[in-house]
């Protein structure tokens, strides 16, 4: 038991106790909103502490986030990949496509190399393999090898 409430405080800071009376298990209010039964007192994880920042912040940078609010850069891109963080239109903050470095708002990657993503995927699947290999030669292979080893 240990050991999985570290995971979880790890994850994204879940309060398990009131700051304020100490009470157990503040009931879960939704977005990162956390609120003690016994005195009203509201509590908030990582994403909902990050949400107020930015809420209160439009404009602000990840790092400036991050250095403002203590939750790692790490644990704020994690929420923009899930989606659950979106960036604003108007902010100017943007993340970096993982392939192409394009400025994204959100998830991975930018439109264009989702599609590419897609495609590979597709272009992976064996049956689509065995394709390409009918489609080119022995030739083409030869070309690959000697690529591969030099001499
Ligand atoms: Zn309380
Ligand atoms: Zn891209």
């Amino acid at each position: 038991m240990k050991d999985e409430e570290i995971l979880t405080f790890r994850d994204t800071h879940i309060p398990r106790v009131c700051e304020r009376c100490g009470k157990r298990d503040p009931e879960y209010k939704g977005v990162g909103e956390y609120r003690c039964a016994e005195c009203g007192y509201i509590m908030y994880d990582d994403f909902g502490i990050v949400r107020n920042y930015l809420e209160a912040h439009r404009g602000a940078t990840q790092s400036q986030v991050s250095q403002a609010t203590g939750v790692s850069m790490e644990t704020i891109r994690q929420f923009l990949r899930e989606d659950r963080l979106e960036i604003a239109a108007n902010s100017g903050v943007y993340m970096a496509c993982e392939i192409c470095r394009a400025p994204i708002r959100s998830g991975k990657y930018c439109e264009s190399c989702a599609k590419k993503v897609a495609l590979m995927k597709e272009e992976s699947k064996p049956s689509a393999l065995k394709n390409q290999m009918k489609g080119f030669g022995s030739t083409h292979r030869g070309d690959s090898g000697s690529m591969r080893f030099k001499r």
